[in-house]
């Protein structure tokens, strides 16, 4: 049944920069992280210098991939203090590197001090609330002082046990669904970026020209993130010794004869070079998640290089890109662990073709279409990142999310807009219930598919 309760998530809170590979996995600990020690900060002094140890539980599929997610060092960056959108990615990837290493967590006067071992992967639990569970336990003289649990739902987004939902804030445009959004746009004559931003402002309390700044700074860590991919070559970090390729693609790109393929070769290594930064733990947009970091850039990167879009309408075709990734998350999910890849890559996809579409002035039912072509052929597909690292199939899987995003476009502006029989809502609602049948193997616990067949093949 489609959900009801108006959207009240923001733009930047499906568009957050941080670093890669994983925003379930590896930002979303680091808030729940830095969330347990302002909890910590909020203690009395005299608590506080009770605290000998603290200690943190990973279950489900932080558990089974976190090793290869960089969950623990993202953990301890949170209780330093760091945040995902400031931090330094590669000091991060240094973090617990040499056995041994540790770190004093400050709160307040007090330091307590933090080590690998106090981080346990611990398999999964009875009557978990959801699969992503992260428990924090500070002690001192055998006794528990304060305890956390949250939960990492996706795209970096968490929720602590017993958190009360905040008040609803009243919007102009209350939505939950892209038939609602029609339906305003119709009425109130409307263009659909116009009708997002007019929400925002209420929602984030700033003004149109702060909300186009920080819209502008994700545009451009986009780009950069497409940029810093394509000037570096090398071994991707972890077991795999995956290759980047993203630069090799490109060269060739530059050189092919055949304009065809210099557009294709193009278009694959610009999503694969965000999506090779992901890997690599460096800064990326989760777009709507760090796993599926490279199309939106990709899109992005073929806009201003190749079409030399102007910003304004830039920005238009983003806002459409994330109108389409807050109705998936509202009424589905754009997480790997509850849904599978169709979450993380199949609206990716689909929010890509939305951008292209209203970027270039086609109508707003041509746009719902293009992003329902897109998500609909990513129905099905299931989580499997071999070793728990975001590397294989996601790296790959970018470029196929970046190309069909293209093909969604073509396919829905060239034609009738009417005749397209499956709705942007009913796609949704199909990847909902997919998402619901779909074996925990294949959500984001790297216990099927080519998880497995890379390992026992
Ligand atoms: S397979 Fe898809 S959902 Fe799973 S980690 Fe990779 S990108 Fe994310």
């Amino acid at each position: 049944m489609p959900i009801t309760i108006p959207i009240t998530t923001s733009i930047f809170d499906i568009f957050k920069i941080g670093p890669g590979p994983s925003s379930s996995h590896t930002i979303g600990p680091m808030k729940a992280a830095g969330a347990f020690l302002e909890k910590l900060s909020r203690l009395p002094e005299d608590q506080r210098r009770r605290i000998h140890t603290i200690d943190v539980f990973l279950y489900g599929s932080l558990s089974a991939t976190g090793r290869g997610h960089g969950t623990h060092k993202a953990i301890v960056a949170g209780l330093l203090g760091w945040s995902p959108e400031t931090c330094d990615a590669d000091r991060l990837l240094r973090l617990l590197e040499v056995e041994g290493d540790q770190y004093d967590i400050h709160a307040g006067q007090s330091a307590v001090t933090v080590r690998a071992d106090n981080i346990h992967f611990a398999g999964d639990a009875e009557n978990l609330r959801y699969r992503n569970t992260l428990r924090f336990i500070a002690q001192g003289d055998g006794q528990t002082i304060v305890s956390g649990e949250y939960y990492s739902i996706g795209g970096g987004f968490i929720r602590e046990k017993g958190e009360r939902e905040k008040p609803a804030p009243v919007l102009p445009h209350p939505f939950c669904s892209m038939s609602r959004l029609r339906r305003i746009s119709a009425e109130q004559n409307l263009p659909l970026h116009e009708i997002l931003l007019q929400n925002e402002e209420v929602l984030c309390g700033r003004s149109r020209l702060a909300i186009e700044d920080s819209l502008d700074t994700i545009l451009d860590t986009m780009q950069q993130a497409v940029k810093n991919g394509l000037a570096t070559d090398g071994l991707l970090p972890g077991p795999i010794r995956l290759p980047r390729k993203a630069a090799v693609l490109y060269q060739h790109a530059l050189t092919a004869v055949n304009s065809e393929d210099r557009f294709l070769a193009i278009l694959n290594s610009y999503a694969l070079a965000a999506a090779e930064e992901n890997g690599a733990g460096r800064k990326v947009v989760t777009a709507p998640t760090s796993g599926s970091a490279g199309i939106i850039p990709a899109i992005v990167s073929l806009l201003v290089n190749h079409f030399h879009m102007d910003r304004r309408t830039l920005r238009q075709g983003f806002v459409a890109a994330a109108a389409i990734g807050l109705i998936a998350r509202h009424n589905a999910s754009i997480a790997g662990a509850e849904v599978g890849c169709q979450g993380e890559v199949g609206v990716a996809s689909a929010m890509a073709a939305a951008f292209l579409a209203h970027a270039n002035g086609t109508s707003l039912q041509q746009v719902e279409n293009a992003a329902e072509i897109a998500l609909e052929h990513h129905l099905g597909l299931t989580c499997d990142p071999v070793d728990g690292y975001v590397q294989i199939p996601c790296i790959e899987r970018n470029a196929m999310g970046a190309v069909s995003a293209y093909n969604g476009y073509l396919l829905a502006s060239i034609g009738e807009p009417l005749r397209q029989k499956i709705s942007f809502d009913q796609v949704v609602e199909a990847m909902r219930i997919t998402g619901a049948e779909m074996s925990s193997k294949y959500k984001e616990t790297a216990e099927g598919g080519l998880a497995v067949c890379y390992v026992h093949c």
